[in-house]
């Protein structure tokens, strides 16, 4: 499968950096409303308030493509929840 590319041309570039830009960014945690939810791997995203972990986009903690992650990797996610329930 062809992956994306960012060699397209200075259109898809310019938005690559605002892809960038938006990897920087924190975002307001669902589960304790925080600004505090930054991204830790692709597709996975973390509230550095609460440790609530979250599947998400590669570059925003939510789209509609985030919906299919999360349930590829929901069990991972549920570890991770555990293991913070567990250090509590
Ligand atoms: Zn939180």
């Amino acid at each position: 499968m062809a992956k994306w590319s960012v060699r397209h041309g200075a259109s898809l570039r310019k938005r690559y950096q605002a892809v960038l830009e938006q990897k920087r960014d924190t975002y307001v945690c669902s589960v304790c409303g925080k600004k505090a939810v930054r991204r830790i791997s692709t597709g996975i995203w973390q509230c550095k308030h609460c440790g609530a972990t979250f599947a998400g986009g590669a570059f925003t903690p939510s789209t509609e493509a985030g919906k299919a992650v999360e349930r590829i990797i929901s069990r991972l996610a549920e570890g991770a929840a555990a293991q913070a329930a567990e250090a509590k």
